[in-house]
């Protein structure tokens, strides 16, 4: 029980961390972002587990553990950003999705 309730702390850690990074990376520079493109990939990557509400459970994919993004702001001005950690995945999770591939 005790061990559980570890684990427990241990993860809402994890996932304050995790929406933090997003929340840094992403929501901080809001903005609507056209057209993007992953125009560069760590050389590290891992397989996960993904679900997705334009499916019913999980399916088997592989993320890279950071990317670089090149898009067009809503002034049609280049930007390049780099993106790390669940930040990363989630990009690359949603440019799929613009390629028709649903995980
Ligand atoms: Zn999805």
């Amino acid at each position: 029980m005790h061990g559980r309730r570890t684990g427990s702390t241990s993860c809402s850690r994890k996932l304050q961390r995790t929406k933090s990074d997003v929340y840094d990376q992403l929501i901080s520079k809001p903005g609507r972002k056209f057209n993007p493109q992953i125009i560069g990939r760590s050389e590290t990557f891992f397989d996960t587990k993904e679900g997705c509400l334009s499916l019913n459970g999980t399916r088997k994919t592989r993320r890279y553990h950071s990317i670089e993004v090149l898009y067009m702001n809503r002034n049609f001005r280049q930007k390049m950003r780099t993106l790390e950690g669940f930040t990363a995945q989630i990009v690359q999770h949603e440019i799929d999705h613009t390629k028709g591939i649903l995980i």
